[in-house]
């Protein structure tokens, strides 16, 4: 049995020790708005993005904070989940010294990001269904085991992990686990943000990427307790969400049902396309899916992979993923273009 988990003995040692910086705007929070602000050195000229943006994001949190139940306390945003991962590196692995762990075929941002951290990666291959292997990997871990990663909804494979499986790693690993929930919201499992309390060591991270429609606005989202999230914060760059961003953000969320609607109707386009690419001839293997994509083995994903291309539609080639040979991942699109990608697929020779 793991000993008791303590933020303290995870963190590294030159981010204890670190004093945030306090921006101008961090000192003034919250102040009357008819105050005279000349302490940031701003052009005065309203033009709506003139004034640094608020470092902490107060009103976007509230809205995520009411949306998905989570107090503010326990939620950092980031400049996509891509920054957060970084900062959970650069706060908790010391280079050179500690590792993570990764459960391939995964996202590939993991590996990218440790390796810019100079941190070792330990690779437990996910089963033959796609599923970890909990012992396996428990096993593989040893005292500079500081994170690992679990992607479910997993990309690319497009299922999730089974919640026992998840529940015993997070419960056994004596470092930190980090959940990608990036697709949690096309998933017909619960999210772990309801049980965040139960366990200090789990980072839950999500994006509006996604199922939210913003890949363009760059916001990530990590949810972790009280203490990981005020680590966090002291080492994110104090501006980190711009203006245009947090505008972006509040106005899209605030239309009520916009994302319930849009999600409902990628999940009626996924059916469909899973049925159609289950009766392509050379289509050997379609993947169950829980989230807005499908992975698909067909005869030679290169060969189909190219032919796609020629005829202008882009999907990715997973081939080269452990246990993903002759694997397509195929997002699923608008009525009009999963047609166009069924009818392509149905004239290939
Ligand atoms: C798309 C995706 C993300 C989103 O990253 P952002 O930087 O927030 O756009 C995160 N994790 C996984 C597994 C993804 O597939």
């Amino acid at each position: 049995m793991k000993e008791t988990f303590d933020i303290k003995n995870i963190i590294r040692p030159t981010i204890k020790a670190l004093k945030p910086y306090s921006s101008a705007r961090d000192e003034f929070q919250g102040v009357p708005s008819d105050m005279v602000f000349l302490d940031a050195n701003e052009n005065p000229f309203e033009n709506g993005v003139n004034r640094y943006p608020d470092p902490q994001q107060i009103k976007l949190k509230s809205i995520l904070s009411e949306i998905k139940g989570i107090s503010l306390k326990n939620i950092l945003l980031g400049n996509g989940s891509d920054e957060i991962l970084d900062l959970i590196f650069r706060a908790f692995c010391e280079p050179n010294q500690d590792n993570i762990i990764t459960l391939p075929p995964t996202y590939g941002m993991y590996e990218v990001l440790a390796n810019l951290n100079a941190v070792d990666i330990v690779k437990v291959d996910l089963d033959e269904t796609f599923q970890p292997k909990v012992d396996t990997i428990l096993n593989a871990a040893n005292a500079n085991s500081k994170i690992l990663f679990i992607c479910s909804p997993n990309n690319p494979t497009a299922n999730s992990f089974e919640s026992k499986k998840i529940e015993k790693l997070i419960k056994e690993f004596q470092g930190l686990v980090v959940i990608d929930e990036a697709y949690i919201d096309f998933s017909k499992q619960e999210s772990w943000l309801s049980r965040l309390n139960e366990f200090p060591n789990l980072i839950v991270t999500q994006t509006l990427s996604k199922a939210f429609a913003m890949a363009g606005i760059r916001l990530g989202i990590c949810y972790a307790s009280e203490e990981i999230i005020r680590v966090l914060n002291t080492i994110k760059p104090p501006y980190n969400i711009n203006e245009l961003t947090q505008k972006k953000a509040i106005e899209l969320l605030s239309i009520k049902d916009l994302a319930k609607n849009q999600i409902q109707e990628i999940l009626k386009e996924r059916t469909i396309l899973m049925n159609a690419l289950e009766n392509i001839t050379f289509v050997a293997k379609v993947h169950p899916s829980d989230a807005n994509f499908i992975l698909a083995k067909v005869d030679d994903a290169n060969k189909r992979y190219s032919q796609l291309i020629e005829k202008g539609v882009v999907v990715r080639n997973r081939t080269t993923e452990v246990g993903c040979e002759n694997c397509l991942r195929f997002t699923v699109g608008t009525p009009e273009e999963n047609e166009k990608l069924i009818n392509t697929l149905k004239g290939l020779k």
